[in-house]
């Protein structure tokens, strides 16, 4: 049987699910939703500390192995992406970030030129990001209360977040309620994609309405291998569906391509779009020799500090043992206590090198010591904290390859993280102020020691080797298939993400930035979503 729609969108994700979901209520259109990994159904997922379960191991991740990195002593990181309906919004932290007004006007400046050009300046996106938001505590000319994308503070507020916050106003940073308000600067507490300790992802806030609705159709475990181009245009996609069959869908309107900023060039490429050089090398016929597809793969570093507390402060064993089934039981019972926090509730934008500049450095408190593959075994597992620093405007720029012509094959990917030493600059800045803050009251009193980096040895030398060995991934790979004005050799994408030199197909997702926003990046996928399905549609909100 042929299976037809209007519109086929590749990947369920923040932006995927924000597209579909648009294009069904705001036209009608029949909308094809292919999403490669499962059902986002799952306790863990719902629940707001259920990440810390997920993020090292699980079926709903897909772990991206970097190629080892020149910058960090040929270390090898892993990026995971997530692999379920909802994508990133369904696995992250939740944290609920826009970036600044500054982010996008820098996009305008970036785009301006096309014939066809929508406007990318924050006065532009706003409606966007209001249009979705349901705020429960903030309805201005900024946040939107209605919105399906439930936002709203943390259910629960660790000592040690209490004390951050104090410590880094001490320091002098001013203290901020709203990091997606007037100004990013200063302390605070973050708000949260969910309510009342449910997670809200964009599978929950845009899908699952659509439940009953005929116009959409969603296929989980069904993972696209290829966008079908016949005289220059999309007509259809090649996938393999859950029982491993292989299947052709057909798009009579456009395709839409949201796989995230990994897998997406990777399709494009696989599909007979991009260098030519590199497709010819793996035997792929070239359709549209787009060079820019897979370069300017963008991240935002990050770099913890860790500190062991000199008392029972923190969440340390919290989701183990008799504490896991109290925090269980108060949550099931009140709605309250810690299984209602995502484990980070307090953060920090600052510029240590120029106070009163737009902030280079974001800060997450995690109210534990936060175990991971390079700092397992390392640091001991104990009460504590950490608070990870991380380079909000990265000039370093990496890459996204193939590795081969199977599909089956996850793409080579290198982020060249700290690879530009104005990043590095900025990450040691940012280590030296935060390691402040642990010698600053009301934290002070808090700790034992400073684990890691040594506080013996506080030399650029020694930040900078610090940063080598934990420089990781903050989750935000971005700029994949980058939007350009006309005549940028390196653009992918007009303004209204279309694919360049071929009809009828968008790519909505995070590779799609000019440049990464400062902050988290999924209320930014959703709004790219959003507008992709309304340049789609043929209107814009304004
Ligand atoms: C662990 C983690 C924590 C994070 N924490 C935060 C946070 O607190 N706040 C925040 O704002 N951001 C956070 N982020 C980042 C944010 O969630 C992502 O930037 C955002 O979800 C990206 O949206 P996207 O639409 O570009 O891609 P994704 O949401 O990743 O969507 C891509 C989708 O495509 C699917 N797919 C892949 N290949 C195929 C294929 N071949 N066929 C069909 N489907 C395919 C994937 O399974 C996935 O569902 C976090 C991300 C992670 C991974």
């Amino acid at each position: 049987m042929t299976e037809r729609y209007d519109y086929i969108v590749v990947g369920g994700g923040s932006s995927g699910c924000v597209a579909a979901a648009r294009l069904v209520k705001g036209a009608g259109a029949r909308v094809l939703l292919l999403e490669a990994g499962h059902s986002h159904r799952h306790p863990l997922l719902d629940m707001p500390p259920g990440i810390f379960k997920m993020i090292n191991g699980s079926k709903y991740m897909r772990y991206h192995q970097t190629a080892p990195q020149e910058h960090l002593d040929g270390r090898v990181h892993d990026i995971p992406q997530a692999n379920v309906l909802g994508g990133g919004s369904s696995v992250n932290a939740q944290v609920y970030m826009r970036g600044r007004p500054s982010d996008y006007d820098e996009w305008h400046d970036i785009l301006r030129g096309d014939n066809d050009y929508p406007g990318w300046r924050w006065a532009d996106v706003l409606p966007h990001f209001r249009g979705m938001e349901g705020n429960h505590r903030l309805c201005d000319d900024r946040h939107g209360a209605d919105g399906p994308l439930l936002v709203s503070d943390p259910g629960h507020i660790n000592d040690y977040s209490r004390w951050f916050v104090q410590a880094v106003q001490a320091l002098g940073e001013p203290f901020n309620h709203d990091f997606n308000g007037p100004a990013q600067r200063g302390v605070g507490f973050y708000q949260f994609m969910n309510r009342s300790g449910k997670r809200s992802s964009a599978a929950y806030a845009f899908i699952a309405p659509l439940a009953d609705n005929p116009n959409l159709t969603v296929r989980l475990n069904a993972s696209v291998r290829r966008i079908e181009i016949e005289g220059g245009a999309a007509t259809g996609v090649t996938y393999r569906d859950a029982e491993g069959a292989e299947r052709r869908a057909f798009a009579d309107s456009e395709v839409i391509v949201a796989a995230g900023a990994l897998v997406t060039p990777q399709l494009l490429m696989l599909s007979g779009i991009g260098p030519a050089d590199q497709l010819r090398t793996h035997g792929i016929p070239v359709i549209a020799d787009l060079p820019g597809i897979g370069e300017n793969l963008v991240d935002h570093p990050e770099v913890p500090i860790i500190a062991i507390a000199n008392g029972p402060h923190g969440y340390y064993r919290q989701g183990v043992g008799w504490r896991m089934l109290r925090n269980g039981l108060q949550f099931k019972l009140f709605g309250t206590g810690p299984i209602t926090s995502a484990g980070v509730e307090a953060g920090a934008f600052v510029n240590p090198a120029d106070p009163n500049a737009e902030p280079s450095i974001q800060a997450f408190c995690v109210p534990i010591v936060y175990l991971d593959r390079d700092t397992l075994g390392l640091v001991e597992d104990a009460y504590g904290m950490t608070i990870t620093t991380v380079v909000v405007k990265p000039k370093s720029r990496g890459f996204v390859r193939l590795r081969s012509p199977d599909p089956g094959d996850m793409p080579l990917v290198s982020p060249n993280l700290l690879k530009d030493p104005a990043d590095a600059r900025a990450m040691i800045e940012g280590q030296r102020f935060f390691l402040r803050a642990f010698e600053t009251s009301p934290l002070r009193e808090r700790i034992g020691r400073v684990a890691i980096p040594d506080p013996g040895d506080l030399s650029d030398e020694a930040l900078m080797r610090h940063c080598r060995r934990f420089v990781k991934t903050n989750y935000h790979p971005s700029g994949t298939c980058r939007m350009g004005a006309p005549g940028d050799p390196l653009a992918v994408l007009d303004s209204k993400l279309r694919v360049r030199g071929v009809e009828n197909l968008r790519v909505c997702d995070l590779s799609a930035m000019p440049n990464i926003n400062a902050g988290n990046t999924n209320a930014p996928a959703m709004m790219m979503g959003s507008r992709c399905a309304e340049f789609a549609l043929g209107y814009d909100v304004k």
